[in-house]
């Protein structure tokens, strides 16, 4: 007897699962869920998890697999939740976090996927599968299909970058590239699965994808009670006793067919259900708005989106122009429980988050994650998000070798190393000199005067994040005035509470000096100015910014016109 039954959702008929039959006995409906036998369940996984490592296997009896197999597992799931601290301080919300899924097997929240659904299949005794794809199932699947001996033919987008169709082709896999979108590469498949009656996988309505992508939710609500402790009840009183799992405020997600939102709200939902967990997060699913059909639903009230014939954008990855069915049922979801968002983000925009995140917190990402990030800092300007609120942004996938697009043109030196010369000169004049005389000519360069390291550090990441800059930074005002003299700046940056000589101080002085009177001034302050104080730096400063409510953006706005 299996644990689970697949459920209609259209007529509640239950039946057992085989991966071969994809419809409803009793109505033909193709959209199905698992159910599992909760209530067991809620007495037995609490004390199982404790025992069990830290991988997706741990929710077994929630996973429509009857028995996993050591045999095909890469260590899929279980990755780790990572705390973005400077992006917190950067975006003035301290308390947000990344599922890393880039440390799956194959770099993407897909080997979840796979690793599920390979599992059924192999159990189910199917040999042969046919999937398509926007590149990383193609390559996931591959993966995992390569470990189970099962032949697998993936039809993908010529949109798709050379690079991940190889990479697909090299697990094994019949590579078939559509020329068409991504719509016309599933129909192509579909025809031919159907003609030679294989196993085509229906993405949603596919009862492992949906599944294996509840475990995001899982392993969030397990990360995040270790690092914040449980839930605190603001229910007073009315807290079920066995609610020991905490979950987010937000959980962002770039959405393409929107499998990701769909599973992951099934998993907070189950968690519920098990009361092991008392809420659940709003959604927030960013398209690239070249391709953002659920964006415009959502937006024009429809419950229905219109698919988007030929996508415009370069994310490949998040290319789906008919949500079908899909983004009906997330929305009329949302709307049942907290709500939550669909946001779109320019393919510029993305980039520009790319680079954000990679300089900010050491994570390169593929496009199509960098569109979550994107809409993150996008709602955080819009004031939608609490800085209170815990927020988690699914980290979908790692950078390919990056295009050259994302990086521009200036983004190595060219020193030539000549032998003899080097032999010749002390080291000064060879190489290092040629490297230095580089830096400092090709940037605009910055002095930072602030006493707070932690200022310091975001001032000196934010700049890094977003142009090249040569920057120069100083404790106290004494060092920054001797920094400012040695250096001459084309910009300062500077603080006004500071020990010694403060930044009142330091404007005195370089006002009095006239090689660097003319030398624009930023001020970043936390204090509340009096009336004096802000007659004081009238005129003599270019801009005046409150510390922890400056988002990069308007700084480095800033930065750009002083510096130009
Ligand atoms: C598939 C994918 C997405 C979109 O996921 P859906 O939930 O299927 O819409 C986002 N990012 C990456 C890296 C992906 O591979
Ligand atoms: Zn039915």
């Amino acid at each position: 007897m299996a644990h689970f039954v697949v459920e209609c959702i259209d007529c509640s008929h239950q039946a057992p699962y085989f991966p071969t039959s994809g419809a409803c006995p009793k109505c033909g409906s193709t959209w199905r869920e698992a159910r599992y036998d909760y209530e067991t369940i809620r007495q037995t996984l609490p004390l199982q998890l404790a025992r069990r490592s830290f991988d997706l296997w741990r929710y077994k009896e929630l996973l429509p697999v009857r028995t996993p197999n050591p045999e095909l597992t890469m260590g899929e799931g279980g990755t780790p939740l990572i705390r973005a601290a400077n992006l917190g301080m950067m975006l003035g919300c301290p308390h947000i976090y990344i599922k890393d899924e880039r440390q799956g097997p194959t770099a993407s929240f897909k080997d979840r996927q796979a690793a599920i659904t390979i599992a059924a299949l192999k159990e189910a005794g199917v040999a042969e599968s046919v999937v398509a794809s926007t590149g990383n199932v193609a390559i996931s699947y591959s993966a995992y299909a390569a470990r189970a001996g099962l032949k697998l033919w993936a039809f993908i987008t010529s949109l798709v970058p050379p690079v991940k169709m190889r990479e697909a082709a090299l697990y094994g896999t019949q590579v078939v590239k559509v020329t068409g979108n991504y719509e016309q590469a599933k129909k192509v498949a579909a025809d031919f699965a159907k003609q030679r009656t294989l196993y085509l996988d229906q993405g949603v309505r596919s009862i492992p994808t949906v599944e294996s992508m509840k475990t995001v939710a899982f392993e969030i609500a397990e990360q995040l009670t270790q690092l914040l402790g449980p839930p605190t009840d603001s229910s007073n009183g009315d807290l079920p006793p066995t609610a020991s799992l905490r979950s987010p405020d937000w959980y962002v997600q770039a959405v393409s067919g929107g499998l990701g939102p769909i599973g992951v709200m099934k998993g907070f939902d189950e968690l519920e259900l098990l009361g092991l967990s008392n809420s659940s997060p709003k959604y927030a699913n960013v398209q690239a708005e070249g391709c953002a059909p659920m964006v415009q639903a959502w937006n024009d009230g429809e419950e229905v989106a219109t698919p988007v014939i030929t996508p415009r954008t370069h994310i490949a990855t998040l290319a789906t122009g008919d949500p079908g069915r899909t983004y009906t049922l997330l929305r009329e979801r949302m709307l049942e429980r907290n709500g939550g968002t669909f946001e779109s983000v320019t393919d510029e925009e993305a980039f520009h988050a790319m680079h954000v995140l990679a300089k900010m917190e050491g994570i390169s990402v593929e496009p199509a994650t960098a569109v979550a990030f994107a809409g993150l800092f996008k709602m955080v300007r819009a004031g939608l998000v609490d800085p209170s609120d815990v927020i988690v942004v699914n980290c979908t996938g790692h950078t390919v070798p990056v295009e050259q697009s994302v990086l521009g043109d200036k983004w190595a030196y060219d020193v030539e190393y000549q032998e003899a010369q080097a032999e010749k000169q002390a080291p000064e004049d060879g190489l290092l000199a040629a490297l230095n005389h580089v830096t400092a000519d090709r940037y605009q360069r910055i002095a930072i005067v602030d006493d707070h390291p932690q200022v310091r550090q975001l001032i000196r990441r934010i700049l890094q994040a977003q142009g090249e800059y040569a920057l120069f930074e100083a404790e106290d005002g004494q060092k920054g005035i001797k920094l400012i003299r040695d250096e001459k700046p084309d910009l300062v940056i500077l603080d006004l509470m500071m020990p010694e000589l403060d930044g009142f101080g330091v404007l005195d002085e370089m006002k009095g000096d006239p090689d660097l009177a003319s030398i624009p001034v930023v001020v970043v302050t936390a204090k509340e100015l009096t009336s004096q104080e802000k007659e004081r730096l009238s005129g003599q400063i270019d801009t005046l910014m409150q510390k922890g409510d400056f988002m990069s953006d308007e700084l480095m706005e800033e930065v750009r016109s002083l510096t130009n």
